[in-house]
This record gives C-alpha cells, sequence and structure tokens, in this order.
C-alpha cells in the first residue's frame, strides 16, 4: 500500500490523467467530423464534375445542330440559285458548293454521333456519382451526429474531471503537489509511478538502492534521479 498522504496525489492523478485523456480526445473529433466532412465534399464535386461534362457536351451537341442547320440552309439557297441561273459553268459552280457542303454535313453528323455517345457516357458517370453520394450520405451523417453528440458527452465529462482534479488537489500535501506540478502530466504518463525490480515504473532506469528504500519506507518524498517522478512501493 503506498503511504497514506500519497492515496491522496494518487486520487489527484487519477483525475488528471482522466482529464487529460479527455481533452485528448476532444481534440480529435473535429478533426475525425472535418474527415467525413471532406469525404461528403469529394462525392458532391464528382457529382458537379460530371454534370458540368455532361452539360459541355450538350452545348456542343447543339453547337453542331446549328451548324448542319446553317449548312443544310446553304445547300437550299444554292439550290434555289441553281435553279434561276442559265449559264452551265455557274450550274456546276453550284453544284460543287453544293458536294462541298453536304461533304462538310457529312462530317459534322459523324461529330454528332460521337458527341451523342459521350453524352450516353457522361450521364452514366453522372448518375453513378449520384448514386455514391445517396449510397454513403445516411452513413456519413449518421457518422457526424453520433461524432458531435460524443462531443457534447465528452465535454460533460471533461466538466466533472476538472471540478473532480479541482476537489483532489487541497488534500494534496504541498511538497508532492510542487514536484507534481514541475513534472508534467500527460496522458499515459504519470508523475507518480511505482518502483518495480529496482527500475523507476517512468522512465524505466534503474534508481539507487536509497531512493528504493524511501519509496519502500514512504515516510519521505522518493524521486526518480533521471525523470524526477514520485516513486512509490507498491506491495
Ligand atoms: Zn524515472
Amino acid at each position: 500500500m503506498p503511504a497514506p498522504s500519497l492515496d491522496k496525489l494518487l486520487m489527484l492523478q487519477e483525475c488528471d490523467s482522466k482529464r487529460l485523456g479527455l481533452e485528448q480526445q476532444l481534440r480529435s473529433t473535429p478533426r475525425e467530423v472535418a474527415a467525413v466532412e471532406a469525404r461528403i465534399a469529394e462525392e458532391r464535386s464528382a457529382i458537379e464534375t460530371a454534370k458540368a461534362e455532361w452539360q459541355g457536351l450538350e452545348t456542343k451537341k447543339k453547337a453542331l445542330e446549328l451548324e448542319i442547320h446553317v449548312a443544310e440552309e446553304k445547300i437550299a439557297k444554292y439550290r434555289t440559285q441553281q435553279s434561276q441561273v442559265r449559264k452551265n459553268d455557274e450550274s456546276q459552280a453550284l453544284t460543287h458548293e453544293i458536294d462541298t457542303t453536304q461533304a462538310a454535313i457529312g462530317g459534322l453528323e459523324e461529330q454528332e454521333i460521337a458527341v451523342l455517345l459521350s453524352i450516353d457516357e457522361a450521364k452514366k458517370r453522372f448518375a453513378a456519382a449520384e448514386a455514391e453520394l445517396k449510397k454513403n450520405i445516411t452513413g456519413h451523417e449518421t457518422r457526424i451526429r453520433t461524432l458531435r453528440e460524443h462531443e457534447t458527452q465528452l465535454q460533460a465529462e471533461l466538466a466533472a474531471a476538472q471540478a473532480a482534479s479541482v476537489a483532489a488537489r487541497p488534500a494534496v500535501p504541498p511538497a508532492y503537489l510542487r514536484i507534481y506540478d514541475r513534472v508534467a502530466t500527460k496522458p499515459g504518463h504519470p508523475v507518480c509511478v511505482t518502483v518495480n525490480g529496482g527500475r523507476c515504473g517512468g522512465c524505466h532506469l534503474k534508481v539507487p538502492t536509497h531512493i528504493e528504500v524511501m519509496a519502500r519506507n514512504g515516510a519521505e518524498i522518493a524521486t526518480c534521479d533521471q525523470c524526477g517522478r514520485i516513486l512509490y512501493w507498491q506491495s
């Protein structure tokens, strides 16, 4: 059993350790929420990208349709002109224009077919991106809600742990408190440790025999000469 005055210090250490652990957990929550939010944003962005791609192709299709329409009108105009000209060479020149424009229309129609196929592909990608978000969004939102709820719970626990730490301090002898406050407490790195097999339970280095004896007697404050932690004997 540790010396009676040490009991109070160990109690304070337990409160502080809990408090620090809670603070650490609370620090990680915003990061976890941000990661889920980033995932949602990524999935939304994939939908927007697919949509923009699809819309771009629709615009291209409309431009091609207009170009084809203009070319067809041009041919109709050439045919009207052709019916009005008397000279053979003029008629031949118009036939050449009609053929050239017809060939151009053929090229434009080929491009249109390619664009229509790309539109089908783009629609599929858009639908897939939407389905992906739809499939995941409930999970993402639940995860964020759970994290937020957990955060609220941790905050309440932290307030209780902080109050417990404050309440535990006055019972600890000042000599212990001075050392305790000097050696910074970190989660998982207690200031007050046991001596095991002649080694400090904190830094695991060998402690001199007289210090080990002091820790065993519990009458005086025994500290590790390497790391400064308070040592106690646990039988
Ligand atoms: Zn040590």
